[in-house]
């Protein structure tokens, strides 16, 4: 079985307007020769032209979350479907900002996981301990018990990825050692064996979590890894491009 080809990609949260734009475009002018899949997940506003502005380039465009219903009475929601019809290919669900300030559970991602696959779009899976958790050595088994919970089986036979982002370490500056990311992503690699095969050594596990240019060549060359999740370094051209040509 051949190692899963990596992905990075953007998490620009809520940042960006329409003039940033000419950003993104600087990131698609930049990839050409990268080793990685890579993609951008804008604001839900700006999807649509994100997905014209970068037509024709290697970079994909994603949405940061979706509804796990396909329409109706939500207000402010969004859906997997709309993400489609904006030209997103891959969604983010789970991601601990929603975990936490929404309450999302690890019931609620897999139910937003299968409206992705409802529409085709590629989901991108958070997991990840507190600070908390990881003291009193739980994050091993939190992590696995969100990969477990938020992972349905209906996933089998899709292209998909796991984001392993300690919550510590997310827009703080810290990141987890290359001991501990390896730690944790061969407990995962190993429960995706469990649950969905062989073929689960070809699902990219991402890190997440403080990834910039100073730290991504380490953290991207790290075993197990296979891409990561970038928030605030992918705002930026200069640095997002840094850490896509790290690998
Ligand atoms: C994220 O939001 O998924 C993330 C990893 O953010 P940052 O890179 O800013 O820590």
């Amino acid at each position: 079985m051949t190692a899963p080809t990596p992905l990075i990609a953007g998490n620009w949260k809520m940042n960006g307007l329409a003039s940033s734009l000419g950003e993104a475009q600087a990131i698609a002018a930049g990839v050409a020769g990268g080793k990685a899949r890579v993609a951008i997940c804008p604001p839900a506003v700006l999807l649509e032209r994100m997905s014209r502005a970068l037509a024709g380039t290697e970079v994909l465009v994603g949405g940061q979350d979706a509804h796990g219903e396909d329409a109706g009475a939500f207000t402010g929601d969004v859906s997997a479907e709309m993400l489609a019809d904006a030209g997103a290919r891959l969604v983010i669900l789970g991601h601990s900002e929603r975990r936490e300030a929404y309450h999302e559970t690890d019931a609620l991602v897999g139910k937003k996981v299968l409206a992705a696959l409802r529409w085709g779009l590629e989901p991108i899976v958070c997991v990840g301990e507190t600070l908390a958790q990881r003291q009193a050595g739980e994050a091993l088994p939190v992590v696995i018990g969100q990969v477990r919970g938020s992972l349905p089986p209906e996933l089998a036979g899709h292209l998909f990825s796991v984001a392993y982002e300690p919550v510590w370490a997310i827009g703080t500056g810290l990141t987890a050692t290359v001991a501990d990311i390896e730690e944790m992503h061969s407990a995962i690699r190993a429960t995706l064996t469990d649950m969905f095969g062989a073929s689960a050594a070809l699902i990219p596990i991402l890190y997440g979590g403080s990834v910039k240019p100073a730290n991504a060549r380490e953290i991207l060359h790290a075993a197990e890894v296979g891409g990561a999740l970038v928030g605030g370094a992918s705002l930026k051209a200069a640095d997002f491009l840094a850490i896509i040509h790290a690998l």
